[in-house]
């Protein structure tokens, strides 16, 4: 692995930085408090989108450059391993290539470290980029993704794929999608859609027919103001506060044939296209959501040690001795998860099948994250656990890492699958599995 920077990644992680410090943990913070959501209409918004982040920063246009429609990605050039040291080296070698996975990495673990709940409010195609770019024909990616282009105002997307009886199993979603002469019409709930209420559209994954399951999948977009689409309700969360996540219904909703993504053709190379398509949109996302369990995590650290270092006594040592001993196994686990995103993402970046990493990077991050923020709340002692202290809510925020985009129990049968694969012994396949 020879992962390099690129100047576009150095400046879009520089630009979140300098938001992260000023904006992204005040505005979280007094989210997390007063239990709402940044309004849309904040002007923090305008700011960030006038600063060029929809283009650069998570899912945005580098990463439609790398990536796109399947004949894009078959095309998209498997770079040799380059081999020599492992490590990131800040250069602009890979520019030319594109390193959009990378990029979103980066950008989203130092977002987190800021606030991970600001950071994923933040304008921008979101976890809606990813089925675009992977499966949209270039027509809808233009279509969708040239609103994220303008600096004027801020524009959202969002995902939906889980439902009341489909979480984990993705394979059981039966919100139904029933073709209607040039028209889909697509009915049923969705829930958990992270920023759904204020996008200008929704990915959504449907199926023509139940009994077909991941066969059946297809993917959709809807737009803001298609009648028959109605948010029911925004979620209380436990941490994690300053953006919406919302269940949503679709009463006979219909939408043109041109928002099936990738068109019809998409889903004739294979009869589990729809499904095959969510699941390489998981690729890209899972690695993104580990490394924002590592900013979390990094975050937690950091006021630990600053505790230690300025208050721990330097006489006496034994406490200050068993703090720093915690604090570097629980940093040891943060740089392990750090590493396992970025080879997920450098893979990505290279061409090559990163399914088992993106899945070994969301298994083992969430929990190091969890077991940094526990070690860094017993290293503060008190201060750690009152209400209201920065690492109690690091402590809410981290635990959604582990659910989002396939908890911990999934990704481990996706692991044990792929060993399972590679002795050539095959498995029942199950749930977000590939
Ligand atoms: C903050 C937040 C934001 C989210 N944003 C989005 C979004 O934008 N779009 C979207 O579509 N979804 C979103 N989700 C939903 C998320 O992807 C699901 O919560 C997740 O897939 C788990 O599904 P579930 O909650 O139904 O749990 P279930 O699938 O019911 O799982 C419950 C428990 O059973 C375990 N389990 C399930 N199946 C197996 C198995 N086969 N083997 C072993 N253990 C198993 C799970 O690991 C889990 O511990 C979000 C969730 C949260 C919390």
């Amino acid at each position: 692995m020879d992962i390099s920077i690129d100047s576009e990644t150095r400046s879009a992680v520089e630009l979140v930085r300098s938001i992260g410090r000023e904006y992204l943990r005040p505005l979280g913070i007094e989210a997390d408090r007063s239990n709402r959501p940044i309004p849309a209409d904040h002007p923090f918004y305008t700011m960030v989108a006038r600063s060029g982040y929809m283009q650069q920063g998570l899912g945005g246009d580098g990463a439609k450059r790398a990536r796109g429609h399947a004949e894009d990605h078959k095309s998209a050039g498997a770079s040799p391993m380059d081999g020599g040291s492992e490590g990131v080296k800040p250069t602009g070698t890979r520019a030319a290539r594109g390193s959009s996975a990378v990029r979103n990495v980066l950008v989203a673990e130092e977002g987190s470290y800021w606030d991970r709940g600001a950071m994923v409010s933040l304008p921008g195609p979101g976890l809606g980029g990813p089925p675009v770019q992977r499966m949209g024909t270039p027509e809808q990616r233009e279509r969708f993704l040239a609103p994220f282009r303008q600096r004027e105002h801020p524009v959202w997307a969002a995902f939906a794929m889980t439902e009341p009886g489909a979480g984990s199993d993705v394979a059981r979603i039966a919100t139904r999608a029933v073709r209607d002469g040039d028209e889909w019409v697509l009915t049923g709930q969705k829930m958990y859609s992270s920023n759904s209420p204020r996008a200008e559209w929704v990915v959504v994954f449907a199926t023509t027919d139940p009994a077909l399951g991941r066969a059946g999948h297809r993917a959709f977009v809807v737009e803001r103001g298609t009648p028959g689409f109605e948010i029911l309700r925004v979620e209380h969360k436990m941490g994690l506060r300053a953006y919406e996540t919302a269940t949503f219904a679709l009463d006979a909703c219909r939408v043109p044939d041109g928002n099936l993504l990738g068109g019809d053709e998409y889903y004739e190379g294979s009869a589990r296209r729809g499904f095959e398509g969510a699941m390489s949109a998981f690729n890209a996302t899972r690695p993104v959501v580990a490394a924002m369990a590592v900013g979390i995590a990094r975050c937690a650290l950091d006021l630990a040690v600053e505790v230690v270092r300025d208050d721990y006594p330097v006489q006496g040592l034994s406490r200050r001795r068993r703090a720093l001993e915690r604090l570097a196994v629980a940093r040891q686990g943060v740089e392990v998860a750090r590493l396992l995103c970025l080879r997920a993402a450098w893979m990505m970046d290279n061409g090559e099948p990163n399914a088992l990493a993106a899945s070994m990077a969301k298994q083992y991050a969430p929990p190091a994250a969890l077991a940094a923020v526990e070690a860094a709340a017993a290293v503060l002692g008190e201060a750690g656990v009152l209400q209201g202290s920065l690492v109690e809510k690091l402590a809410r925020d981290v635990k959604a890492m582990d659910i989002v985009e396939g908890t911990q129990q999934i990704q481990r049968r996706v692991i044990a699958r792929h060993v399972i694969g590679a002795l050539g012994t095959s498995t029942e396949q199950s749930s977000t599995e590939q």
